[in-house]
């Protein structure tokens, strides 16, 4: 091309270019339809709101405490001898086994050997739990308790529980109401043994579950305080036992 050509051509280009005034070309806007005009009268910038935090999921206290425990429900029907709701929960009644079985055969033995005895929980000497009664139904652990003692510990006996299976034991306790104000706890111990600390540390928690399922602290007592002369809990409980009772762990 000759340089009159380029020169032609450019001084085209650069007044095509002012004749559109230098910007490409943009679509005229829609007008706005009745609704976009009513929207358009709001503030453009939405006023500024707290961003609301989301709220944490409750967890219940007795589900937290349940989960910290290393436990087996293994309910058995036979054992479980009437209602017990939360309004009449007074004790938690501490006691042993007094043999070597774990908590598995020694549920087994007293689902099988007749006599409907049992506590709601037995807990290993590995701080492994099970339960075999649930805590709003009575069990059979605590039985007939010194003349006097239902008086003493504000207990009756009203015919919730069923007292199957269960004989008298003599005039100097008749009194049958703590089972049905109260939980019973097994630990797998024989006298003379040491409670090792995982088993105690378990009872720490199954305590604590306990408190939290009723909301409020049951008193602790062994099962010696409720029947004179019983063997259990052993002499080595007895320091752990009054731990428990003045701050609800055994340290
Ligand atoms: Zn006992």
């Amino acid at each position: 091309m000759r340089p009159f050509r380029i020169a032609a051509v450019v001084l085209t280009l650069v007044l095509a270019l002012a004749a559109c005034g230098g910007t490409p070309e943009v679509e005229p806007a829609p007008a706005p339809s009745p609704a976009e005009e009513e929207l358009s009268d709001k503030p453009a910038v939405e006023p500024e709101v707290e961003p609301v935090a989301e709220p944490e999921p409750e967890v219940d206290p007795a589900d937290a405490a349940w989960a910290a425990l290393d436990i087996t429900l293994d309910v058995r029907e036979g054992l479980c001898h009437g209602d017990k709701g939360p309004e009449y929960q007074r004790y938690i009644v501490l006691h042993d086994t007094e043999g070597d079985g774990d908590a598995s055969s020694v549920i087994d033995w007293w689902d099988s050997n007749g006599s409907y005895v049992a506590a709601h929980f037995v807990v290993n000497r590995d701080g492994s739990i099970v339960q075999c009664v649930p805590l709003d139904m009575i069990a059979h652990h605590a039985g007939f308790g010194d003349a006097g003692h239902n008086e003493l510990y504000g207990v009756t006996d009203e015919s919730r529980d069923d007292m199957r299976g269960t004989t008298p034991i003599g005039d100097w306790a008749p009194d049958y109401g703590m089972n049905s104000y109260s939980i019973g706890i097994e630990m797998v111990h024989v006298g003379g043994q040491d409670y090792p600390e995982e088993q105690l540390e378990a009872l720490d928690g199954l305590i604590a579950y306990i408190d939290a399922y009723y909301g409020f602290e049951s008193t602790i007592i062994d099962h010696k305080a409720w029947r004179s002369g019983n063997s259990d809990t052993s002499p080595e409980f007895a320091g752990f036992l009054a731990n428990y009772q003045d701050h609800r762990t055994h340290d």
